[in-house]
């Protein structure tokens, strides 16, 4: 017998429990162990359960097929590119590094902290993130971002040109005035800062020598936003082939459509704004966590409590009848 088998028989020898008792260490285990305590669920505190939260689950979806539209629209090359959603006020999914966006699968996403540390996931995450982090620490509106490497777009990066404005309607109302950072190392602190004074008013920036970083509320927005600063770049290209000096729409129907893109709630640098306050953040992300509709939440406290009463229910029962069995 060795020392196992031996300290085994010295438990059965000694221990009758009740059942009370074995159902009140159970209870304790499970809730030790899953961490799923109910009150933890309704606050959703524990990363773990938010990260397969059917709300989680349904932006991995989204972000898995905005990488493929990406992919497809040859916005990404090789592994490049990255994509993350903020799902609560601590936490971010994001894409892992070295995977093309054509292959993304909702397995290999990461769940990050606010402080870069991967919290859930299996894959090595984006080292870019650390721009994404930057955004959203600045950015109170940015639930989603993607960075990419659009050609035309990232031509205009590469030859330091912001592209002129005033021309296309859709342009004006979704992105307005394009910011152009100097360039910097990508996955580098210096290359999130570049980004800091700029995202509050611009959701779509040019990243000098390197491709475009975009924010929204939403990633399929954030995916619109690359979408159309691209064919305004190619636009732009071709339109001065056939006239080089091209005419701008003018001031007073520029207003109409800034009065149509206040509406809408878009950032624009051509608005008057204020400071982002760290309490208008906070407020921000919980008015956004408030508006997800209660049915993609996290099971409530009550659904997890009679979940939770089921498994200790089950779980005593199997070593109550070990024990009736051991005697
Ligand atoms: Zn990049």
């Amino acid at each position: 017998m060795n020392n196992c088998e031996s300290n085994v028989s010295q438990c059965k020898s000694v221990l009758s429990p009740s059942r009370a008792l074995i159902e009140s260490i159970v209870r304790r285990s499970v809730l030790e162990c899953a961490g799923q305590s109910a009150r933890l669920a309704a606050a959703s505190g524990d990363p773990l359960e938010l990260f397969h939260s059917p709300a989680v689950e349904a932006i991995k979806e989204e972000i898995v097929r905005t990488g493929r539209k990406l992919w497809q629209r040859q916005y990404v090359d090789g592994n490049g590119g990255n994509i993350s959603a903020r799902v609560s006020r601590d936490y971010v999914v994001c894409t892992p590094t070295l995977l093309s966006k054509g292959d993304l699968q909702a397995e290999d996403l990461a769940l990050v902290d606010m402080n870069n540390q991967r919290i859930c996931g299996d894959r090595p995450h984006t080292s870019e993130i650390l721009l994404h982090l930057e955004i959203y620490k600045t950015v109170p509106q940015a639930k989603a971002i993607i960075h990419c490497h659009p050609p035309y777009a990232t031509a205009h990066a590469v030859a330091g040109v912001v592209p002129q404005g005033n021309l296309v309607p859709e342009e004006e109302v979704f992105i307005g005035p394009v910011a152009l950072t100097p360039y910097e190392t990508p996955g580098t602190q210096a290359c999130a800062h570049s980004v800091h004074a700029l995202a509050k008013n611009h959701n779509t920036i040019l990243l000098g020598n390197h491709g475009i970083v975009c924010w929204a509320d939403t990633v399929t927005h954030a995916e619109w936003y690359a979408e159309i600063i691209d064919t305004y770049c190619k636009t732009l290209l071709i339109a001065r082939q056939l006239r080089p000096e091209l005419k701008e729409i003018s001031p007073d129907k520029i207003a109409d459509l800034l009065a149509l893109k206040k509406k809408m709630g878009l950032p624009d640098a051509r608005f008057a704004t204020e400071a982002a306050e760290p309490d208008k953040l906070e407020a921000a992300v919980d008015d956004y966590l408030s508006a997800v509709p209660t049915e993609q939440l996290p099971e409530s406290g009550k659904q997890n409590s009679a979940e939770l009463d089921r498994l200790v229910g089950l779980v005593t029962e199997q070593v109550v009848s070990y024990l009736e069995k051991e005697k």
